[in-house]
């Protein structure tokens, strides 16, 4: 048995290792991603780092826990690992088969993973329903055998872990999944009739459609707002994110430890992301603008992470910089977001008249996101918790109907997940975002971007990286309480 300084000795070992684990898949994604390196090779890494993500290595560090939130917080790292090496082989293939498939629509073939943007694109109601159902179909008949499979294999692996379900895991790794699911519940029941009429008088504006005429292969089309595309031109979004920057006192460009990647490639992603491949000392932020307000929002988004990281204090373990409660970089992230949603950032782009409405459409889609992830964390206890899944199909669409008020399609109960309660993350993200916005604007004006103490304020708490869970952060900040109702209040504030 190792004395009590061969298992520190160990411990720091190990986290060593994980952090360079961890460097390598984020430079491999980075790489594929932004359209530097064709292949994407992550099985070398994993053969490499195979040590991390035994079995035997998550049960020894689930054994010496005990009461101790660092601890906690390297077993999770070392049971998600064990999880996702498991079931690897999987899930390649699936993306392997999916890369693959292709819809025949009348005399066109239109690859699967095109599909979803098709239908957003499509003006043609009749043709959106006959891509819908392309895709449903191709789900069913050779996406869901192997997601079966899958579902069935990493219950088995939560079991050797020593937990009964992926519940009961996650419960052990502190997430407050019963609280969370009580406030889904308020809080879906207290914005049911805000959220009705706003979608009503959404779907007639923007599709001439009413609420009993909506199905779901209009939602895509629902929410591409191409209206707005010409008030964010491309070619000034990466200019607004420095002069927000620099009201709170950032100079991006001359950040060491910030890489913005916003060359053209053919094979770029064209979705902004952020890839911490050090944290703090190499984060780089990839973006290939297309402009429109949702790009806007994930340069933002992306951007929010990117500052949390690169402030993130050197000093902190492995578990605070790379790991804890990832609903605090989401916060930020989502805090960066929220800019083209902020009445009083938008009027250097648009007039009072326009900003309310951007503001009232945003705060409709934020309002169906929101209600939808209540009801998916709602489905996701009720499936982990299913030994049989026959029924799961018509229980999920029945709980993302009631909270949507647009019926799904059955055969994605099994696609719509996030592994590792990850929706928990988001909706305990919105309703940190709402609070720290809210303690903003009263310490600082409507106008705290414009800052510099609110940029002190903001840099000395990414300082902390993760070492605080959201709800201690927002506890240190103003002593408020983390709740979905706050979020409730501002939404309705904003559409009532
Ligand atoms: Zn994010």
């Amino acid at each position: 048995m190792a004395g009590s300084l061969g298992l520190e000795q160990s411990l720091d070992e190990y986290r060593e290792r994980a952090d360079r684990f961890i460097a390598e898949l984020e430079e491999e994604m980075y790489l594929h991603f932004a359209g530097l390196k064709p292949g994407f090779e992550l099985e070398a890494i994993h053969e490499r780092y195979s040590d991390l993500t035994s079995l035997e290595q998550a049960r020894w560090i689930g054994e010496r826990v005990g009461g101790d939130g660092r601890m906690r917080e390297l077993w999770r790292f070392a049971c998600e690992s064990y999880l996702g090496a498991l079931t690897r082989t999987e899930e390649e293939r699936l993306t392997t088969l999916e890369a693959g498939l292709e819809a025949n629509i009348g005399s066109e073939r239109i690859a699967f993973r095109m599909l979803g943007s098709e239908i957003a694109n499509s003006d043609d109601r009749e043709r959106r329903e006959r891509l819908e159902r392309a895709r449903c179909s191709l789900i069913e008949h050779e996406l869901n055998p192997l997601e079966l499979d899958l579902r069935k294999r990493l219950r088995v692996a939560v079991l050797g872990l020593g937990s009964e379900s992926a519940i009961d895991l996650y419960r052990r790794f502190g997430l407050p999944l019963d609280d969370l699911a009580a406030q889904c519940r308020s809080f879906l029941a207290a914005t049911e009739k805000l959220y009705e009429r706003a979608l009503e008088r959404l779907l007639g504006m923007r599709l001439g459609l009413r609420l009993d005429q909506v199905a779901r292969y209009d939602t895509p089309r629902l929410f591409r707002a191409n209206r707005w595309d010409a008030a964010f031109p491309a070619d000034r979004m990466l200019p607004a994110l420095e002069a927000t920057l620099a009201g709170l006192g950032i100079d991006l460009r001359s950040q060491k430890n910030v890489e913005i990647d916003v060359a053209s490639r053919p094979s770029k992603s064209p979705r902004a992301f952020c890839a911490p491949i050090e944290i703090p000392g190499r984060i780089v932020l990839v973006t290939k603008p297309i402009g429109g307000p949702d790009d806007w929002r994930a340069l933002f988004h992306e951007a929010g992470h990117s500052e949390h990281f690169a402030h993130t204090s050197a000093d902190l373990p492995f578990e605070y910089r790379r790991r804890g409660d990832d609903a605090v970089t989401e916060g930020w992230a989502f805090l960066f977001e929220g800019m083209i949603s902020n009445p009083a950032w938008l009027t250097r782009l648009l007039g009072a008249e326009e900003v309310r409405e951007l503001c009232w459409e945003g705060a409709t889609q934020k309002l169906y996101f929101v209600r939808r992830y209540c009801a998916k964390l709602l489905y996701e206890l009720e499936l982990h918790a299913a030994t049989d899944l026959t029924e799961m199909p018509s229980r999920y669409v029945e709980l993302l109907r009631n909270a949507t008020l647009i019926e799904p399609s059955p055969t994605d109960y099994l696609r719509d997940l996030d592994e590792g309660f990850y929706c928990t993350s988001y909706l305990r993200a919105w309703a940190f975002e709402a609070r720290v916005r809210t303690a903003l604007s009263e310490r600082f004006g409507r106008k705290w971007f414009k800052r510099l103490e609110a940029g002190e304020l903001l840099r000395g708490l990414w300082s902390q990286g993760q070492r605080l869970n959201a709800d201690e952060l927002l506890r240190q900040l103003d002593g408020s309480r983390l709740e979905l109702p706050a979020l409730a209040t501002e939404l309705a504030e904003t559409l009532g």
